[in-house]
């Protein structure tokens, strides 16, 4: 996706992508340039890093002003933070027009957690987002050695699943290319947790991110930051990375029980089979055709634990 050139349209508004959303203030890329532009209270609900936006300009020192959020074609959500048990959720949009989910996992050091991989690729399914998989610090696990054998024979799992796999080393440059290749054809949301190589690979992918977010960071000084602080960074050779350093937590949360094992694209042939109908949740229930699946390996094991563990955590 290329960032929508200035343009001028009627009431001499401007187009721009948003970057980067604080409480007050937006980071808009209109062009070449970036500028901030300040976020009506009454918009403030509606504006996420990711967004087109249109903005009026003003004379200095006035900010340019946001003045309508166009339409997404898709948002990535999770229930506000402040909201009561029991009470309804309004949803807080993290990332708007986000077109894959992209887990991010080190090859070794610290090895993968699979059952945190299928968190992550449940909550993708759960917002209808496709997703694919990065292995980074590829150098760590040296080509033939056991390791890497074990790492291949789980992919594999993922792979026939229909998540496609990129293997990148920062340290060594393999991979990137590919991987710059694919995240060129639209806006890619970067989770995982810290340590896993997410900023250097951020870094390798942009030279220039780092430099940026100090800058922005110097302009505005603390405490202008949201809790979530997704922050989109075009790329070079078209595309856009989305981070979102302040999310410690990527849970599933707006899943009922109910609707987990759809987020299992492997259960979801066996769904609406088992004995109890749809009101089956997959457990102990006599008859359940998700569980005589695993017995029959069509579902992996590793994968059903991971779905009851997922289970028991929903509303
Ligand atoms: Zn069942």
């Amino acid at each position: 996706m290329k960032p929508q050139p200035a343009t001028i349209v009627d009431s001499a508004l401007f187009t721009g992508l948003v970057i980067q959303k604080f409480i007050h203030q937006i980071q808009v890329l209109a062009g070449d340039h970036t500028l901030m532009c300040a976020l009506p209270p009454h918009l403030a609900a509606h504006v996420a890093a990711g967004d087109v936006v249109r903005c009026e300009p003003a004379p200095a020192p006035d900010l340019p002003r946001l003045v309508t959020v166009l339409p997404r074609r898709s948002e990535y959500s999770r229930p506000a933070a402040a909201s009561r048990p029991g009470a309804h959720a309004p949803q807080q949009v993290i990332a708007a027009n986000v077109d894959w989910v992209m887990p991010v996992f080190a090859a070794a050091s610290p090895t993968p957690k699979w059952n945190l991989l299928d968190r992550f690729l449940a909550a993708a399914e759960a917002q209808g987002l496709p997703a694919r998989i990065c292995i980074t610090k590829y150098d760590l696990t040296p080509s033939g050695s056991p390791a890497e054998q074990e790492l291949h024979e789980a992919l594999t799992l993922y792979r026939s699943l229909g998540y496609p796999v990129y293997f990148v080393s920062a340290q060594t440059g393999s991979g990137l290319v590919e991987l710059c290749g694919h995240l060129s054809q639209g806006t890619t949301l970067l989770v995982g947790k810290s340590g896993v190589g997410k900023t250097t690979l951020l870094n390798a992918l942009l030279p220039g991110a780092d430099q940026s977010t100090r800058a922005v960071n110097a302009v505005t000084g603390k405490g202008r930051h949201t809790t979530t602080a997704a922050h989109l960074y075009p790329l070079p050779g078209g595309g856009a990375v989305m981070d979102t350093p302040g999310m410690r937590e990527f849970g599933l949360w707006d899943i009922a029980r109910e609707d987990m094992a759809a987020c299992f694209p492997e259960m979801r042939p066996h769904l609406g089979r088992c004995r109890f109908g749809l009101s089956c949740q997959h457990d102990e229930e006599p008859g359940c055709a998700v569980r005589h699946a695993v017995m029959q390996g069509a579902v992996h094991p590793r994968r059903y634990q991971s779905y009851l563990r997922l289970k028991a955590e929903a509303a």
